[in-house]
């Protein structure tokens, strides 16, 4: 067991990718807090997971609310006693060319890919700190190393996001806390299903490998990530995309 008795919050784990990752997690001995706007989804999660024998709590959270994200640390350690690892995968798009964007796009975006993971980064940190361990794992994308035709929003945050891993790594690793980010090509979730069919079909083309790659190919990096054996890894942008050359 790769991840046994760890204690890991999955941000957005009620479906997708966090879904994946949870389970995934789960399955290699880890406690789990499927934390999600989605009551459904997390019910639904959660209950799959029970039915394995996960050791797993559910926990409604809006990220961008720094109460909530308090609310979630606090509920984490009265239920397992700590904060091992924290999956920051919460994440929406709203596309649209830059000429046409609007500021309600631009806002939104920004509020839950970076506010979003900056609340939740910053008030696990506190619990990391006092631990004097733990790992911070962080969802980019490989909009946020290449950019993306109608994603001016969803590129700036993810940017931001790899900001925030680097210097998140340089000032938390004397306290022995990891972070790291992965950049997932296109992957096929309910976040990507509602994309044209041909823009599926140019990424698929674009990359090296000429797949898509699925939840658990990011799931499967976000456990080595996790697990001791990266322990000399932080400060990394992993991308996991098939060899897209965009
Ligand atoms: P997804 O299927 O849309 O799932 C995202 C989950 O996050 C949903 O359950 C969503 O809840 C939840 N969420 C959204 N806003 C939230 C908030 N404010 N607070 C808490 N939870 C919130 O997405 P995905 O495709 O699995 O993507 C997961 C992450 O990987 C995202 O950060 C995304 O940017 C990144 N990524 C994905 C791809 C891809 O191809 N799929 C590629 C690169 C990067 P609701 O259902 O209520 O909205």
């Amino acid at each position: 067991m790769r991840l046994q008795n760890k204690v890991a919050i999955i941000t957005g784990g009620g479906r997708g990718i966090g879904e994946v990752t949870a389970k995934t997690f789960a399955k290699e001995g880890a406690k789990i807090v499927v934390a999600d706007l989605n009551e459904a989804d997390i019910e639904k999660t959660v209950s799959e997971m029970k039915e394995t024998g996960a050791d797993v709590i559910g926990a409604v959270v809006n990220v961008t609310d720094r109460k909530q994200v308090d609310d979630l640390i606090k509920q984490t350690v009265d239920a397992f006693g700590r904060v091992d690892i924290v999956v920051n995968n919460a994440g929406i798009t709203m596309d649209a060319q830059l000429l046409k964007m609007s500021e309600d796009q631009w806002d939104k975006v920004i509020d839950v890919n970076l506010k979003g993971v900056f609340n939740v980064g910053q008030a696990a940190a506190h619990v990391m700190k006092e631990q004097q361990g733990g790992v911070i794992l962080n969802a980019s994308s490989v909009v946020g190393v290449y950019g993306n035709f109608g994603q001016t929003n969803y590129a700036a945050t993810k940017w931001g996001v790899n900001g925030m891993t680097k210097t998140w790594s340089k000032e938390l690793g004397r306290f022995g806390i990891r972070v790291n980010s992965i950049a997932p090509g296109f992957i096929l979730t309910p976040m990507t299903e509602k994309m044209p069919e041909k823009v599926l079909d140019y990424m698929k083309e674009k990359s090296s490998l000429k797949l898509l790659g699925t939840p658990e190919d990011i799931a499967n990096g976000y456990l080595f990530l996790a697990s001791d054996e990266a322990r000399f890894i932080t400060g990394e942008i992993l991308s996991i995309d098939g060899g897209v050359v965009l």
